[in-house]
């Protein structure tokens, strides 16, 4: 099958960079068909993959916590295999228990008081030497992360570059701000009155499979960066790139204490988190039933801040003024990239009667010629989902939609031909046909399976796409200004796009688009990557001072 391919489009003319980036090119979730097409980046990433391969080798390492500048190990580990062949064992990693929870919180308490007086400008400095050192290893985090949760190469590098940019955007708000120390006016006419943030203390981040690397670690450096120590707590099926970052963090020197990694399952390591004292706030990133429960408890004692982001049901809205190709490409591309396990992922579409059919034969053209095989190779746009729950989800929802006597436009079933067998393989899927009311357009299902509706009017899409409990992304394409101005005034979503061929709901990047979600989707209505995000992880103290 052919390698999807987008043309070449002239950029407008920009000012000169200020500052050469440790990598020659800027790779973005926007433009992630050059990953797949650019000879360099495949030639790098194909010698990256072999270095991994031989590493994993015949046998796979066992790789330590990270707590207080020292390695620890639990009493029993278990084995991480890979999406793409569960026969292919990654690497043992602990079973962290309450008790190593207990201990990593431990030593970020004891390190929090030198850390967070280090001059904010010291820390900085730190951190961006994270970020050149994920730089430097871009291809290798990549390669890991593709074989760990199944992503397409430009997918894994996405995710890895996107870290180091995160990181650098919030080394850039905390310069841009001055540390947050802000003059306010004399009282009196002669005391010294200012407004300084400040960390709170230890700060948790408990993180999802899907982008373990930069759902770590954009969080845990705004949590660094601000002074705040750190304990990361990667979703079992990632621990290995938690283990990576603690490499970078390791190599760029910080000091002991003040960055900790802790493996282990929600109920044991997550919920110590949770309900310990010792921890001053958290950020979760993950499903809205674990995060809902975290809101509700996390304060259950005292008052501490919890960042919360959490699942989606993403639509997006074509009208019968829209260009339907670049909306079918946007679509495809953002329903089906990685395999539809993106919290932005669009999981509805809503169009316009008069132009459904053409619609449905671009969609069906454009997802039939994606390549779904193994994510590490050369012209693959997607791969298996990345565990066994999402496999059973994909076929339970499959189920449902015959029953519901929905038309499959394409896709369908599982793929176990071969070497797919080993794996949890799934056909781009595209359902028409079932009412609007059914309980499949109102659960995130987060595999690839995309639902189709049919409106009349832009009012009813606009209420179908409001009516989930969700509010992450959305998505809009129509020629007409005034109609783009109805979608952006009524849509309840935190990150919105509109005619974006790129992805039509995801693709987020630092600097470009904040991104956070509304309702069930998202706590604080502050996005990640914007420049509303550092401040969360930092308590104001107005100080005033008579001479
Ligand atoms: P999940 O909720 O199953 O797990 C997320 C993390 O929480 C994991 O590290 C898990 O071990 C931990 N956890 C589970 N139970 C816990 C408990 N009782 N206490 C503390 N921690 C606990 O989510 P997942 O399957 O890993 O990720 C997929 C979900 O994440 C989807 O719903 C997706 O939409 C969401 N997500 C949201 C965003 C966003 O920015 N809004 C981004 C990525 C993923």
């Amino acid at each position: 099958m052919p390698t999807p391919r987008t043309k070449a489009k002239p950029q407008p003319k920009r000012a000169p960079a200020r500052r050469k980036t440790a990598t020659p090119f800027r790779l973005t979730y926007a433009n992630l068909s050059a990953a797949l097409t650019e000879p360099t980046l495949l030639a790098k990433f194909d010698r990256a993959l072999a270095h991994v391969r031989a590493q994993i080798g015949e046998h796979a390492r066992t790789y330590p916590m990270f707590i207080g500048g020292e390695e620890r190990t639990a009493s029993a580990q278990f084995a991480k295999t890979s999406p793409i062949n569960t026969e292919l064992v990654l690497g043992y990693f602990q079973k962290g228990s309450a008790e190593d929870a207990r201990a990593a919180i431990a030593a970020a308490k004891s390190a929090f008081e030198s850390w967070s007086r280090t001059p904010w400008k010291r820390r900085v400095a730190l951190m961006r030497k994270v970020a050149k050192i994920i730089n430097r290893r871009l291809f290798e985090l990549a390669a890991w992360v593709s074989l760990e949760v199944g992503k397409s190469r430009a997918e894994a590098l996405g995710d890895v570059k996107e870290t180091a940019d995160l990181i650098d955007y919030y080394c850039n708000q905390m310069e841009a701000n001055d540390g947050f120390v802000r003059p306010l006016e004399p009282e009196g006419g002669i005391a010294v009155c200012r407004s300084v943030l400040k960390p709170y203390g230890v700060w948790a981040v408990v993180s999802p499979f899907n982008f373990p690397m930069a759902l770590t670690g954009g969080p845990a450096s705004a949590a660094l960066i601000a002074g705040n120590t750190v304990v990361i707590k990667p979703a079992s099926d990632t621990p290995m790139t938690g283990w990576l970052l603690t490499e970078c963090m390791r190599e760029a020197g910080l000091p002991p204490g003040v960055f900790n990694y802790v493996t282990g399952s929600g109920s044991t390591v997550g919920e110590e988190l949770v309900n310990n004292p010792d921890v001053a706030g958290m950020t979760f990133t993950g499903s809205v039933d674990v995060g809902f429960s975290l809101v509700r408890r996390f304060s259950q004692n005292t008052p501490r801040p919890l960042i919360a982001e959490m699942g989606g049901k993403n639509a997006v809205i074509v009208s019968a003024k829209a260009d339907l190709k670049k909306a079918a490409e946007g679509i495809v591309r953002a329903a089906f990239g990685l395999s539809g396990q993106k919290c932005s992922a669009t999981s509805r579409v809503y169009v316009q009667r008069a132009v459904k059919d053409a619609l449905l034969a671009l969609l069906k053209q454009k997802t039939e010629a994606l390549v779904v095989g193994d994510p590490t190779q050369r012209g693959v746009f997607t791969g298996p989902v990345c565990n066994r729950g999402g496999y059973e989800t994909f076929q339970r929802a499959v189920e449902e939609a015959r029953r519901a006597g929905g038309t499959f436009i394409t896709g369908g079933n599982v793929i176990t031909d071969g070497e797919f067998a080993k794996g949890f393989f799934c056909q781009l899927t595209i359902v028409d046909g079932l009412p609007l009311d059914h309980p499949l357009f109102y659960e995130e299902l987060f595999v690839p399976f995309l639902l189709i509706g049919t409106v009349d009017t832009l009012e009813e899409a606009l209420a179908e796409a409001n009516k989930v409990k969700y509010g992450l992304t959305a998505g809009f394409f129509s020629k007409d200004r005034k109609e783009i101005q109805y979608f952006l005034d009524h849509i309840q979503a935190g990150t919105v796009y509109v005619n974006r061929e790129r992805g039509a709901t995801t693709g987020a990047w630092p600097g470009n688009q904040s991104f956070g979600g509304w309702k069930a989707s998202g706590n604080t209505g502050r996005g990640a990557g914007g420049p509303y995000y550092l401040q969360q992880y930092l308590r104001e103290q107005s100080q005033t001072i008579f001479p």
